[in-house]
């Protein structure tokens, strides 16, 4: 060990565990990628007054969690804590809203946020996340939330769920909050939660705590308030996922800890995970861009947890299919021999195959070791004696079966076998 280890609430991702990691971020992208998402990579900083603005100064992420820093020359910045506004930002200064709309992007990162860590809650966290800028269209709602759930499906995740509500709009959700901010100024409720009827009323319908949910029964619910227009938006975008054959439960309490959403809002739980259940979430935020300086852009998007998704992986039991790391080990004995087979190996690796090699001068039995560990099918072993009558042992690790071949066509030997 050195003396130092990774900071609080950060971990590594390390062989062979971070393969997991790999392909689920792969996962995550693969459906995005068909449905016609374009990569969009954006600074691991912003200035901190685009996350003031754009995520909410009444919520947590900015108030309590936001990692900001001062540079030498006196700019404010900080580390992202999520990926919407930045890619909102990137895309109105690349004037991609002029162009043909909606305009579909994903993207994929690090994020950071100073919570309290705990199992499935880190200060460094991954997420993958898609956003279609620029269309108010259920059908965009609709594509975005089947995009997850087929990705979560082709890991092999079953035991999740998504909550779904509407936050309604500019029309009828500031009745909806003064209704609300009437109903709690009655309950009997500690300081804090006073201050947030406030400034962020729907958030205390959000409260874990049972004193708090006793009282809210009898709350007015945004669903009731909801006016036309969103109502048939909302009814329209539930229909699209029904015919998907997209199962979800109508959530009336789901706010989300993120200011910007209006209308559609998901999330996708996981039963497996204990407190920190949210695997993925997002919605519509049609107001976003207005509050980042931009012009009226309507737009829906979601982020979804790597980290928690491969949580619930393992929380199934689910063991993702990776191809394999080493398909064949090279075992030279000998100093011509190692040369000849160094060769090989580099043409079956500019062939695709997953080619690796006994390095460090080990001795036969150590090379073999290393052969069996590495979970290859072959091992090509070239010894004195082959490279003088000029071939090429082919050992199958499985069978234990040898058979020789002419070293110089030893590589389509392989991919033959391969094949
Ligand atoms: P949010 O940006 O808060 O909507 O979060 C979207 C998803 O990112 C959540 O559903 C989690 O899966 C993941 N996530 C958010 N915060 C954390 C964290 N502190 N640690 C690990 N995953 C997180």
């Amino acid at each position: 060990m050195s003396t130092f280890s990774a900071p609080k609430g950060t971990y590594d991702l390390i062989p062979p565990d971070s393969a997991d990691y790999l392909a689920v971020r792969e996962a995550i992208a693969a459906p995005l990628k068909r449905a016609g998402y374009g990569y969009i990579e954006t600074p691991g900083f912003e200035q901190a007054a685009l996350f003031a603005r754009g995520v909410g100064e009444s919520t947590d992420i900015v108030t309590k969690e936001m990692y900001t820093l001062t540079t030498k020359g006196g700019d404010e910045l900080a580390l992202r804590p999520e990926g919407t506004a930045s890619v909102l930002r990137a895309a109105l200064q690349a004037n991609l809203h002029r162009g043909a709309l909606p305009v579909k992007l994903w993207y994929s990162g690090s994020y950071y946020r100073y919570e309290r860590p705990q199992a499935g809650r880190y200060r460094h966290f991954s997420q993958v996340g898609a956003e279609a800028l620029g269309s108010e269209d259920p059908a965009l709602d609709a594509e975005l939330i089947i995009l997850a759930v087929d990705a979560y499906r082709s890991l092999g995740l079953q035991n999740f769920r998504l909550l779904l509500n509407s936050l309604g709009d500019t029309e009828c959700r500031p009745v909806y909050r003064a209704a609300l901010q009437d109903f709690l100024r009655g309950l009997d409720l500690d300081e804090d939660t006073r201050q947030r009827i406030d400034i962020n009323p729907l958030r205390v319908l959000d409260d874990k705590r049972d004193s708090v949910q006793q009282q809210l029964i009898g709350a007015p619910m945004m669903r009731d308030h909801l006016c036309e227009a969103c109502k048939i938006y909302h009814e329209q975008v539930r229909e699209l996922l029904i015919a998907a054959g997209v199962a979800f439960e109508d959530d009336p309490k789901l706010v989300r800890g993120l200011d910007y959403y209006t209308r559609t809002t998901f999330e996708f739980v996981h039963d497996g995970l204990g407190s920190q259940s949210a695997v993925g979430g997002g919605g519509r935020y049609d107001g976003l861009s207005e509050m980042i300086g931009g012009p009226a852009l309507p737009s829906v998007g979601w982020a979804l947890g790597v980290d928690r998704t491969v949580l619930a992986l393992r929380a199934e039991g689910v063991t993702l299919e990776l191809p394999s790391r080493t398909d064949v080990f090279a075992v030279p004995i000998g100093e011509e021999a190692r040369r000849a087979l160094f060769g090989v190996i580099t043409e079956l690796r500019r062939g695709g195959v997953a080619a690796d090699f006994a390095y460090g001068g080990k001795g036969m039995k150590n090379a073999m070791k290393s052969a069996n560990r590495s979970g290859a099918r072959y091992a090509l072993v070239l010894g004195e004696r082959d490279l003088a009558e000029g071939v090429l042992q082919i050992k199958d690790l499985d069978s234990g079966e040898q058979t020789a071949v002419a070293l110089d066509t030893a590589v389509a030997e392989v991919l033959a076998k391969l094949g």
